[in-house]
């Protein structure tokens, strides 16, 4: 099986899904220069951080595919405007999810790291983790 460069989490709102399409085509080509390959989890990789069913679905892809199948070295997260998993989260009660206008990025930039710790810590072949954001009008920008 080929191997890819990186695994990229977007998130599965299909608002999203051309501009995570185009994020992904632009990282393969531009900067890791071969294969990425792209599992969608709700939330990205913040459900992590609450270890719901996304987030053992998302652990056992990261880690029959991306480490064991395509033995990836690269994590990307996107995160995104107005995320659903997040508002059900707060709404749930876990204030780690809680957002205003005001903090939303934030919030997300705070979560990604957090539950990125945990896919490094889990999968040590994994050196590298890119936090990229997505709003809702189609931009992606550094998180
Ligand atoms: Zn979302």
């Amino acid at each position: 099986m080929a191997n890819a460069k990186a695994v990229i989490v977007p998130c599965v709102d299909p608002r999203f899904y051309h501009a995570h399409y185009a994020e992904g085509k632009r990282l393969s080509e531009e900067v890791f220069n071969g294969p990425v390959e792209a599992p969608a989890s709700a939330g990205s990789v913040s459900s992590l951080l609450v270890g719901d069913d996304f987030a053992r679905g998302l652990l056992a892809n990261i880690g029959v595919v991306a480490v064991d199948l395509h033995h990836v070295t690269n994590l990307v997260v996107i995160e995104h405007e107005g995320c659903g998993y997040y508002e059900a989260q707060a709404e749930n009660g876990d204030e780690r999810f809680a957002v205003t206008p005001e903090t939303e990025k934030d919030v997300h930039a705070r979560n990604a790291r957090a539950a990125s710790k945990i896919v490094l810590e889990k999968f040590p072949t994994i050196t590298n983790a890119i936090f990229r954001y997505a709003r809702l009008d189609g931009t992606i920008e550094d998180l």
